[in-house]
């Protein structure tokens, strides 16, 4: 081949099981930061990148992380979609070293479309330490297509990997199909099937054959193709794609006794001994329960004193950048517009919600990278189950916890329609980031005020506990009516192969979530601040009749919102908050300080003053925790609902749920207390 018809362009894409290291292959091949965890499902979309070998420019997809292509769950079908639709030059598939066996079942079904394929074995020091022995060349052989190990966390191996995806996709390297014989009634109707393929290459008929015989659910051929596979189904006695899939399971058992020797003993040992008290039934749901308080214990500690700097130092700024205004006589309505409105919402925004979340992001990205997430999810299993619903819900409401439309993206891993709209619609029940801030504050400034300074902190972290498991519980039961009336299904149990226990490299782990996920929390909010900070200023400040439009739409709230505990106030606080859970709380201020402008709390003792001459009372306050937890969700949720069911009906279904029982909840709350008190 001249130089001249070289390719300067390829497309690779990257496809492989959940947490074999797709995503820190992906980022050390292109340099990009995509966030990488340690359970399975997180890469929920499709990324994109580039990089350069030689002379040659690469494109490289990342697919969703699937166990295998039978296209039940949408993250198989984009994976599948893109496998059947790009036009690629190479399919680099990457797998475990630790986990071969299993892995090497998502190859034979890709080796079964196309064998332009080089499989990277990553996780190799991993193999390493649990004594795994991997015969590279033979497991090369047995594949027909180049194999290469890695390390991809240490960067090794990599160069290995794009040489060979280079010459996959170039032609440089010839690869080869196995064909392996299966018993005569099968081959019999393969034959039939790839005897009807007229449009593609005699070599590819077989493979092709297969492939189509194996998927559950048809996808449009044309009438001669259908009638052969029908024709094709009908000579074997069984399902033929459970008989291809259990032949392919046996392949890949052949293959890996071939290839790997395991030096048996202390394998996984450390793992299955923190697995006995971790995910055990005794333990594993206390132990969790620890954990997440001590993680509320050390952000709510740790974001008092960074908070009320941070609101010092923009209070500060704000009166310096008032002098300015005034010096170079900027008119009234502009200063109260930009300072009052904008530069206060926004002030409130940053103080309030950075310092919590620059603290518990790390934290929980720390559990995530140890192995510990997919231990929760575990100890969930059962209890989704038994909701009717997907185990894997347990995984997505986790995400949630971070924020919630993470959470709603998530649920592209679970299978089942039902159950996929299920985990969507319920996700808002669980507090996302946006929303800690105004629990902590409520709760410290009410709820612990009776008890020894040196031990507030821990009694918030309790509380904030027993709200979460409060949300967990809501979940559960709203899954479970829905499972039971609109969204009918079953309740699977998802098989989920804990990864092992990783160290994470903490250094790493805090830089990356806070750049990854802290700032764009964080610059999501500003974005919305900005806005919303402006409008709510206009409607303060706008007069119609006696009052401004915020006192006129307070004032009608105010009879429907007392029935609930709350006050116009606070209601219209919610309602101003679409745009995001955390002005929620500034803007019931400024309405109750009625001045016009957004307060700054400088401390939380202020904020209790405040709220307290305005008639706040320990009702209030758990009515208040109670329409926090359930309300309609955030703008960007609402959206990316609708986004990923597809249809405004769940999405305006998904506003109208936790709003219904939000209000339910105050006004039972309401009424209680007003028999016991
Ligand atoms: P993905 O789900 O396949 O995208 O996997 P990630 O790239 O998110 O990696 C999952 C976890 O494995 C992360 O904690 C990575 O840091 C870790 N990891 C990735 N590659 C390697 C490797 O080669 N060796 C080791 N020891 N850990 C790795």
């Amino acid at each position: 081949m001249s130089d001249n018809s070289i390719k300067k362009e390829y497309t690779v894409l990257l496809a492989g099981n959940p947490n074999v290291g797709k995503s820190t292959v992906f980022n050390a091949l292109t340099g990009m930061k995509q966030h990488t965890g340690n359970w399975a499902g997180k890469t929920v979309s499709t990324a994109e990148g580039s990089y350069k070998y030689g002379s040659s420019q690469f494109r490289l997809l990342d697919l969703p992380g699937t166990y295998s292509l039978n296209a039940s769950s949408p993250d198989e079908l984009a994976a599948l979609n893109a496998i059947e639709n790009v036009k690629y030059d190479c399919i680099a598939v990457v797998i475990d070293a630790t986990s071969i066996e299993r892995n090497l079942n998502l190859v034979l079904q890709i080796l079964q479309i196309t064998n332009k394929v080089a499989v990277c074995v990553n996780l190799a020091d991993e193999a390493e330490k649990q004594h795994i022995n991997i015969d590279y060349d033979e497991l090369s052989l047995q594949l027909g297509v180049p194999v290469i190990k890695t390390a991809a966390r240490k960067k090794q191996g990599l160069k290995k990997l794009t040489e060979e995806i280079s010459n996959v996709a170039s032609g440089k390297t010839k690869t080869y199909t196995i064909i392996r014989k299966y018993d005569d009634k099968t081959e019999k109707s393969i034959k039939v099937v790839s005897d009807a393929l007229l449009d593609i290459p005699n070599c590819e008929k077989r493979r092709m054959a297969i492939h189509i015989l194996e998927r559950k659910q048809d996808i449009l051929y044309d009438e001669r193709l259908k009638k052969a596979v029908t024709e094709a189904r009908t000579l074997i006695d069984g399902d033929i794609s459970d008989i291809l899939a259990k032949a392919r399971v046996g392949q890949c058992e052949e293959i890996y006794k071939l290839c790997v020797k395991r030096e048996s003993g202390e394998y996984r040992r450390r793992d299955r001994k923190l697995d006995k008290i971790l995910t055990s039934r005794l333990f594993g749901i206390p132990v969790m329960l620890l954990l997440f308080a001590l993680i509320f214990y050390i952000t709510i500690v740790g974001a008092n004193y960074p908070s009320e700097s941070l609101s010092a130092l923009f209070s500060f700024l704000g009166e310096k950048i008032t002098f300015l205004a005034d010096l170079i006589g900027t008119p009234l309505w502009l200063k109260g517009l930009l300072i009052d409105g904008v530069y206060t919402t926004l002030s409130n925004v940053i103080s309030v919600m950075l310092p919590p979340m620059a603290i518990f992001f790390p934290l929980f990205t720390i559990l995530e990278d140890l192995g510990y997430l997919p231990r929760v999810a575990f100890n969930l299993d059962s209890v989704f189950c038994k909701a009717g619903t997907n185990g894997k819900q347990g995984l997505t409401m986790l995400m949630g916890f971070g924020c919630n439309a993470c959470g709603v993206t998530g649920c592209r891993i679970i299978d089942g329609e039902n159950e996929r709209k299920i985990a969507v619609l319920t996700n808002n029940f669980s507090p996302c980031n946006g929303r800690f801030p105004t629990l902590i504050a409520i709760i410290s400034m009410f709820f612990v005020g009776m008890f020894p300074i040196a031990v507030q902190s821990a009694v918030s972290a309790f509380i904030l506990v027993c709200i979460v498991l409060l949300s967990i519980l809501i979940s559960l039961l709203i899954s479970f009516i829905l499972s039971k009336t609109i969204l009918k299904s079953g309740g699977k149990s998802f098989l989920m192969e804990l990864p092992p226990y990783r160290i994470p490299q903490i250094g790493k782990t805090i830089v990356r979530s806070l750049l990854d996920r802290t700032v764009f929390v964080l610059a999501r909010a500003v974005l919305v601040a900005i806005p919303a900070g402006a409008i709510i200023w206009i409607l303060a400040n706008i007069h119609i009749g006696s009052g401004t439009i915020i006192s006129n739409i307070t004032a009608f709230l105010d009879p429907f919102a007392k029935i609930m505990g709350l006050d116009g106030a606070i209601l219209t606080g919610f309602i101003l908050g679409f745009p995001a859970n955390e002005i929620v709380l500034p803007t019931t201020l400024m309405i109750y300080l009625s001045n016009g402008t957004m307060t700054d709390y400088g401390s939380l003792s202020q904020l209790h003053d405040i709220l307290i001459s305005n008639g706040w009372t320990i009702k209030t306050a758990v009515c208040t925790l109670i329409f926090t937890l359930m309300h309609f969700p955030c703008s960007t949720t609402f959206i990316t609902i609708k986004k990923e069911t597809g249809s405004i009906k769940w999405a305006i279904l998904s506003l109208i749920l936790p709003t219904v029982c939000g209000i339910i909840c105050c006004m039972a709350a309401n009424l209680l207390f007003d028999i016991l008190i």
